[in-house]
């Protein structure tokens, strides 16, 4: 789960890692309030969507008078934003964060991951700050410093030290950074963080350390014990079929193919997409029934799946362990009354009683049900049918 910039230096707030003054706001007349309660003479209006790049995107942009915070916030406030991170249908911005204008000498990169392969979180600081950090690692990798953070010993001195050097710190800012990290490394873990991203950390005029830029996506498999974090998920910056699936136990992901897919096992899904691709078609989406391919689940499956105007055929992929292949098949047909399935369906089901499970589909006699000897066969049938 992601969450706002405004919302990430919140947190940040709380545990001392320091960051300009805020508010957020949802009307242009908000976004002038805010700016009179900061005070001063500069303000930045600044885009919330759970995507970075909104810079270049025109989602930044900065005011040197209250009449122009007005006239920014009317401009930004319902713009669909476009960046590198939105994909090209952009995103709508609802509400804006109106900040104190900062006072920028030296912009850094710092940032927190975990590394799965360590198994330890990893901090990461380079000089090229306000610059994409992929870009960055692709061409001159050598100017991102990496520690590794044991969480058994948590962030230390050295480890701070280390970073600030490499970002050519002189001897007196380095104590300020490593506050402002071990700070960081707080939020990180006290949160069940999966990455944080401060891009650009700023050194400001006097000498000050500040979280210019804040991104934050947590562990979802640890929300349940972090309610105030669960609490700051924006629906409406999600997509909303892959709500909806949630909701019925199913894990729906859209991707923009035309093959839609359902499958039981995120590792089947997988294997199952790589084929569409092998046999030169794309995946419309990922969708994972789970263990129970009931014929509820899987009509809701359908219905979800062809929500999407962009899929021409469904493949339904089915590993038959713990459920029958046979009783799959028959919830496959109980599924087509219960919703409209105007698409060819591909159907491969393998394992216990499968057999069975190909005589009840081809004796159904329903046109659009195709039943498929394999994986490939039944992916190549898929793809056919959806270039049709
Ligand atoms: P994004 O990464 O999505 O483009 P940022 O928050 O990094 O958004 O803002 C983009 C740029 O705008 C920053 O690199 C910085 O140069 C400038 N900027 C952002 N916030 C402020 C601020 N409070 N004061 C001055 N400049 C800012
Ligand atoms: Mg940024």
């Amino acid at each position: 789960m992601n969450i706002h910039e405004y919302q990430a230096k919140e947190l940040f707030k709380k545990y001392g890692v320091p960051t300009p003054r805020g508010h957020i706001a949802y009307t242009p007349d908000e976004a002038v309030k805010a700016a009179q309660e900061l005070g001063g003479n500069i303000w930045v209006v600044k885009a919330q969507i759970h995507a970075g790049g909104r810079g270049l995107g025109g989602g930044v942009k900065l005011a040197k008078s209250t009449a122009e915070v007005k006239e920014l916030a009317s401009q930004i406030l319902g713009m669909t934003l476009i960046t590198h991170q939105t994909g090209p249908e952009g995103k709508l911005v609802q509400k804006v964060y109106v900040e104190e204008g900062a006072d920028i000498k030296a912009e850094y990169y710092l940032g927190m991951v975990l590394d799965r392969a360590l198994e330890m979180p990893v901090m990461m600081a380079s000089t090229e700050g306000g610059m994409e950090i992929e870009e960055v690692a692709h061409n001159s990798p050598e100017k991102i410093v990496k520690v590794a953070i044991d969480p058994t010993i948590g962030f230390q001195g050295f480890h701070g030290r280390e970073l600030a050097f490499g970002l050519n710190l002189p001897k007196e800012e380095i104590n300020a950074f490593i506050k402002f990290a071990s700070s960081l490394y707080k939020v990180y873990m006290e949160n069940d963080a999966e990455m944080i991203e401060i891009n650009p950390l700023i050194k400001t005029g006097d000498g000050k350390f500040l979280a210019l830029d804040a991104k934050m996506g947590f562990d979802n498999n640890a929300l349940y014990r972090q309610n105030a974090i669960s609490e700051m998920r924006d629906l409406s910056e999600e997509e909303p079929t892959e709500i909806e699936a949630g909701n019925y136990g199913l894990s729906y992901i859209k991707l923009d193919g035309t093959v839609g897919c359902m499958v039981n096992g995120a590792g089947l899904a997988m294997g199952t997409m790589d084929t569409i691709n092998y046999v030169g078609g794309t995946p419309a989406n990922f969708l994972d029934v789970g263990g129970s391919a009931s014929p509820e689940t899987v009509a809701k499956g359908f219905e979800i799946i062809l929500k999407d105007k962009n899929v021409k055929s469904i493949f339904v992929n089915i590993f038959g362990g713990i459920v029958r292949c046979d009783r799959v098949a028959n919830g496959i047909l109980e599924a087509t009354k219960l919703t409209k399935v105007d698409v060819p369906v591909i159907v491969r089901l393998d394992g216990t009683n499968a057999a069975q499970a190909i005589e009840i589909l081809n004796n159904a006699g329903i046109s659009n049900i195709i039943a498929a000897s394999d994986l490939e066969d039944g992916a190549r049938k898929a793809v056919e049918a959806a270039a049709k």
